[in-house]
């Protein structure tokens, strides 16, 4: 069933999200703070909303793809947001990878005026995105999820009910969490090996047929050159922000004080890709952890 969707938040990902959805047949209204990422889906073919409100007062399935909570709840509380304008019965579904509690507040505010909220952020990266290969991690009551799964396989290959909201949100800090401490470890790696002489594409081969092999060092190594097309083989541009992955790391810290968890490499990879962030690389793909490792010889 085609459909009218409200998208905000044409980022790296959003872009090529909400490109997918029109591919399939629906018909979207979009905004961003971004005028050039608005003016580029318009000629796309989706329609431009002046706001949130503006958007909700024209749709009742709003999809959001913000880059942390403050924005999101920008998005859904100002004076010009979402629930200024939003309709009865409205499904919010927020892809953003944010703080849970922030989830659970903002879900909370949205049933109080009847409307459904669900979290629903993604794994799979830029290229995920582009060729609508995203594993959606599902935070939603049963029947709630079932109607909202045909708008992610939109976007999409996995579609996977996490539990209740706020549970795609635990599912992914935990995921990211992995990634960003399997991320240095590659980096490391590859700086002592090339140091030591190897070749980058012998020691990346040996690696990946070995038990070092993970995602980070197959899929997406950040040594320049080992895996084609990949952000950190386009001078790490346009991929996960290295500032994002902090703050998604500084999410898995927030949730592991709540649980009183110990996670001694997660907070180490917080402070290492925020050391990153703070002295300029907050833009660069995290694959720069390689180059911010790298050994330099002068
Ligand atoms: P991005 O910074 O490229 O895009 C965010 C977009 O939101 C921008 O276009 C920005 O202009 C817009 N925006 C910000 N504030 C706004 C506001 N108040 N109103 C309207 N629009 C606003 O980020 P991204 O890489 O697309 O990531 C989005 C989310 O997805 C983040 O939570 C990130 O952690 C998560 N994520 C990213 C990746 C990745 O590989 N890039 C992968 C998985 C998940």
């Amino acid at each position: 069933r085609q459909a009218l969707i409200g998208f905000i938040g044409l980022g790296n990902m959003g872009a090529h999200m909400a490109r997918n959805l029109i591919k399939k047949g629906h018909e979207l209204v979009v905004f961003d703070v971004n005028t050039q990422s608005l003016n580029e889906l318009a000629k796309f073919g989706a329609k431009v909303a002046e706001s949130p409100a503006d958007l909700a007062s024209k749709t009742q399935n709003i999809i959001t793809m913000l880059p942390s909570h403050p924005h999101v709840n920008e998005v859904f509380l100002a004076k010009n947001g979402i629930l200024a304008a939003v309709q009865k019965s409205t499904r919010c579904i927020d892809c953003s990878t944010i703080d849970i509690e922030a989830c659970k507040r903002i879900a909370k505010l949205c049933s109080e005026k009847s409307i459904y909220f669900n979290d629903a952020p993604v794994s799979g990266g830029v290229t995920g995105a582009e060729n609508a290969t995203l594993t959606f991690m599902v935070g939603a009551q049963k029947e709630d999820f079932e109607v909202i799964k045909p708008f992610l396989e939109c976007m999409g290959k996995n579609v996977v009910h996490a539990g209740d909201v706020g549970h795609g949100l635990a599912a992914k800090i935990c995921n990211n969490m992995l990634l960003g401490i399997s991320m240095i470890g590659v980096a490391e790696t590859m700086n002592l090996g090339l140091s030591l002489g190897l070749d980058k594409h012998v020691l990346a081969g040996i690696l990946n047929t070995s038990s070092g092999r993970c995602w980070s060092s197959e899929v997406y190594n950040p040594v320049p050159g080992v895996v084609e097309g990949v952000p950190p083989s386009k001078n790490y541009e346009g991929g996960f922000q290295s500032g994002l992955m902090a703050k998604d790391l500084s999410l898995a810290q927030n949730a592991s004080v709540e649980t009183q968890s110990a996670t001694p490499m997660g907070s180490m990879a917080y402070n290492f890709y925020k050391q990153m962030s703070n002295q300029g690389f907050f833009k660069k793909d995290f694959g720069y952890a390689y180059e911010f490792l790298r050994t330099k010889k002068d």
